[in-house]
């Protein structure tokens, strides 16, 4: 028997995990599809707080890799031993107290020449683990301001942000931002972009470099690029690579703002298949800024709806619709109506309104 030693907790209790008795014991011996990690997944649904579960399984990667990330990314106690060339997954299922993300009560006044921008007005949020929020506004509307407040690149004149607990004073790697413009590093190769991040944390190089190919190929980028420069990208690609580059660090939220607006219409639907499907996958906290309707209903779970002057949020819809999603599907032709008018009847004539097949479009 060997013990792979893999564990996310420190204390006595968790080093005994695959000692306690499991409430349940799952043989995924020769799943292949559905995929292991999804039978694990459907099985700790049904767990109750602190049960654990033991899952035997022959399937290296599930035991070695998809697992344990799962397990630190919910983070979940957990052991992995080898016996008999089978592997032993024990995976304690803890229930969240804590919400992902809370914004409680805050504003943002910004102090120019021209007097006082009130950015953003008492706004409150609060985000679950898993959950992917969309916000949706006119320009000017306060989006970017209250993502840049989440990452911790600035701070609130009032009120509190926190994350997973933790209250946010500043940046930290559990929360990693997308911008429209991937903000790579024009002097890296592509796979050195999406390694910057793991080096600063001191990851092996080999590891590293396991890491960046994973997700360059979850994120679609075509081999043959990885040693270009970023110059040599289309938009797409740069935002494939920004993207890995984000994912690879293994945020506890994704925030990501308009990182979509500047690519043509079909570049555009290929990446939001992509992001949909890395989602159903990871079922990461995402908050995705976007003026695009259709887009905040094609991605996400929840749309909130921003209003300007000053920036606040109107209103909230759940967008309860399987997936993956399609653009010409009628529900998301409904809702996006529903919310279109919603935003209408905000801008009161303030709406520069242009609408075309694919997409319609405020700022
Ligand atoms: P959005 O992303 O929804 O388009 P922003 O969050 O960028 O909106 O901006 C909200 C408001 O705050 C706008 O009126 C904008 O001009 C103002 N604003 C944003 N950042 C600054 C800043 N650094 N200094 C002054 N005003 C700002
Ligand atoms: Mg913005």
């Amino acid at each position: 028997m060997t013990d792979l030693g893999l564990e996310s907790g420190q204390t006595e209790e968790l080093r005994n995990l695959h000692e306690l008795k499991p409430s349940k014991i799952i043989d995924i011996r020769g799943a292949i599809c559905p995929h292991p990690l999804n039978i694990i997944r459907d099985t700790i649904i049904n767990l109750g707080d602190r049960e654990i579960l033991q899952a035997i399984c022959d399937h290296e990667p599930t035991a070695k890799e998809n697992a344990p990330r799962l397990c630190i990314r919910r983070s979940y106690p957990y052991r992995v031993i080898e016996k008999n060339g089978l592997w032993h997954i024990f995976i304690q299922k803890i229930e969240k107290t804590q919400p992902r993300l809370r914004v409680l009560n805050v504003s943002k006044v910004f102090k120019t020449n021209h007097g006082k921008v009130i950015a953003l007005d008492n706004v409150n949020l609060t985000i679950q683990e898993g959950e992917f929020v969309c916000i949706v506004g006119p320009s000017g509307c306060g989006k970017s301001t209250l993502l840049n407040l989440t990452a911790g690149l600035d701070k609130p004149t009032q009120g509190e942000i926190w994350s997973n607990g933790n209250r946010v004073s500043g940046p930290g790697s559990e929360r990693v931002v997308v911008f429209q413009e991937g903000a790579l590093f024009p002097w890296l190769t592509v796979i050195d972009n999406v390694e910057f991040g793991l080096k600063l944390r001191k990851v092996a190089p080999e590891i590293r470099r396991t890491l960046a190919l994973d997700y360059l190929k979850l994120v679609g980028l075509d081999e043959k690029f990885h040693n270009s420069f970023i110059h040599q990208l289309s938009g797409g690609m740069k935002q494939r690579v920004a993207l890995a580059r984000a994912l690879v660090m293994e945020p506890a939220i994704l925030l990501m703002d308009e990182p979509f607006a500047a690519l043509d219409v079909y570049t555009r639907e290929t990446l939001h298949e992509e992001l949909q499907n890395i989602w159903i996958e990871s079922h990461k906290t995402i908050v995705f800024v976007t003026h695009n309707v259709q887009e905040a209903v094609l991605l996400g779970d929840r749309v909130i709806v921003f209003a300007r002057n000053p920036g606040r949020i109107k209103s909230e819809y759940e967008i309860d619709i399987a997936r993956p999603r399609k653009i010409d599907h009628p529900e998301v032709f409904l809702n996006t109506k529903w919310i279109t008018d919603d935003l209408k009847e905000e801008l009161e004539g303030q709406l520069q309104y242009k609408t075309n097949e694919k997409e319609v479009v405020y700022g």
